[in-house]
């Protein structure tokens, strides 16, 4: 197993690779760093990327909402993928324009006809693990789905992030013996 064979099909919905039923999409967010040599969430033989995204997802197969699967050992999935300094992203762009309103509009942005597929990588290959969120509440309720490839983003894009908030990322969690398989 070297690959998800999945798509969003317009209705926000994984499922395949490590996961058993349907994940819902629930949100997603980026880390960031103060500048463009850190800012991921994991690190791949101690690299570094200048951002991770999340698509947070949960089991809605076996669960009838966000909160009641966020503490289920099966209960969430997260899809993260690296952002690497490059060309600017075209798809990061349309967020970086929606998330400009955050300034006035409080903490959330709203999306429409958003395609999360569209900040995927062209290689499906992946890492999973089973772990923790790694914002509190730390429930160890998440299959991790870890793009290999990163995507781009540009230090102008990046730079754009960094306007809008202080460095939000967390420092990397040790693994703890956990098993990644590929
Ligand atoms: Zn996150």
């Amino acid at each position: 197993m070297a690959s998800l064979n999945w798509s969003y099909q317009g209705n926000n919905v994984v499922t395949g690779g490590p996961l058993t039923g349907n994940y819902r999409l629930h949100q997603f967010h980026f880390h960031w760093g103060q500048t463009d040599d850190h800012g991921s969430e994991h690190t791949v033989d101690g690299e570094k990327y200048a951002s991770e995204l999340h698509l947070v997802h949960w089991n809605s197969d076996k669960y009838s909402s966000f909160a009641e699967a966020s503490d289920k050992p099966d209960g969430l999935s997260i899809i993260a993928v690296f952002l690497k300094v490059g060309p600017p992203n075209e798809h990061v762009q349309d967020i970086v324009k929606a998330v400009g309103s955050i300034k006035t509009k409080g903490k959330k942005a709203p999306f429409t006809n958003f395609d999360p597929s569209t900040l995927l990588p062209g290689s499906l290959d992946y890492w999973t693990y089973s772990g923790s969120l790694t914002h509190p509440p730390l429930f160890e309720s998440v299959t991790w789905i870890i793009y290999k490839e990163p995507i781009t983003i540009s230090s102008e894009q990046l730079a754009q992030f960094r306007s809008l908030t202080l460095t939000n990322h967390r420092l990397p969690q040790p693994l703890k013996g956990r098993q990644v398989r590929t």
